[in-house]
């Protein structure tokens, strides 16, 4: 029953505690999407071992909450997803990781590009190809600077619809990435009809790499499939060095993971990383 405004009240024992921290969670969820500063982003950077030098680094959301402290993305992006949030929470983070993307651009570091998480209800709204173009433009950002991250599950609905997008996005001129593949339920077919540029190794292959011959023949297969369909290949969740040996021994270059950086606000990025890993 509604009371006033967006207060609510509840009467059924039923409803558990976890629901009723989850509905409370929503509604701060939608007043801190009002408010400034509720939310920021974090920065991790991209590494390629042959060079020893930055190629970029992932945009990665942070919730301040007034209460709980920072809220990890695991936790609202779900609920953001159910509500509808996500699209203007989407938007913020993509305008905002640009207008950072361009700061680093303008000191000089031409070279990297920012990438952004894209939920799957941000990628089927309609305008999706008009926002991004309508944030380059108000950022001034190059569009080669920006890549977004998709996951499989993504794309294996709808395929027509999807196609369309990836080309048009494609065209601005950014670049697209299959996040956390090997991971979704797609066939591999998708891969000669989107023209993505790179295949994100999820870290749930990575972290027993050493140890496990599944994971490790995994891991094997997607750099074997990406380099002959001349795709890029970056590992994510790198945390040791045995990790980096497999990974360069098998031809795998690009890595992002707690062994260099853990995300990181912009500043820090700069003054503690960038400047020891960049030309
Ligand atoms: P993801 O896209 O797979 O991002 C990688 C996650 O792994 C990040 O967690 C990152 O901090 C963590 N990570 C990176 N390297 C390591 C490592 O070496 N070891 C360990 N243990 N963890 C590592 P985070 O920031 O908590 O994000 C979790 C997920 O939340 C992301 O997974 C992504 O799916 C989602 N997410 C984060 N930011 C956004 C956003 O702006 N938009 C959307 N739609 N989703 C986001
Ligand atoms: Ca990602
Ligand atoms: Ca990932
Ligand atoms: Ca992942």
């Amino acid at each position: 029953k509604e009371l006033s405004g967006n207060q609510f009240q509840f009467y059924s024992s039923d409803i558990d505690n976890r629901s009723i921290e989850t509905i409370k969670l929503e509604n701060d969820l939608y007043k801190a999407l009002n408010e400034e500063n509720s939310f920021m982003l974090h920065y991790q950077p991209k590494m390629n071992l042959e060079t020893n030098e930055m190629i970029g680094m992932e945009a990665l959301i942070r919730w301040d909450h007034p209460d709980l402290g920072l809220v990890p993305p695991q936790t609202f992006i779900p609920l953001a997803e159910e509500t509808g949030l996500i699209t203007r929470l989407g938007e913020w983070v993509l305008k905002e990781a640009c207008k950072q993307m361009n700061q680093w651009y303008m000191k000089g570091y031409k070279d990297w590009t920012v990438s952004v998480n894209l939920s799957p209800q941000q990628f089927n709204q309609n305008n999706l190809v008009n926002v991004v173009m309508r944030v380059l433009n108000e950022t001034h950002l190059p569009a080669e600077n920006l890549e977004l991250e998709l996951t499989e599950n993504l794309i294996i609905h709808n395929t027509c619809k999807t196609t369309t997008t990836i080309k048009k996005l494609k065209n601005l001129g950014i670049k697209i990435s299959i996040d956390d593949f090997g991971t979704g339920y797609s066939s591999l077919g998708y891969l000669k009809n989107f023209p993505v540029d790179t295949l994100k190794i999820d870290k749930s292959f990575i972290d027993d790499i050493t140890t496990n011959k599944n994971n490790a023949a995994i891991t094997d297969t997607i750099i074997t499939l990406a380099n002959s369909l001349k795709l890029d290949v970056i590992a994510e969740g790198v945390e040791t060095q045995d990790q980096i040996d497999f990974l360069q021994g098998r031809g795998c270059y690009l890595i992002q993971g707690f062994f260099f950086s853990r995300p990181l606000p912009p500043g820090q990025l700069i003054e503690e990383f960038a400047k020891k890993h960049s030309k």
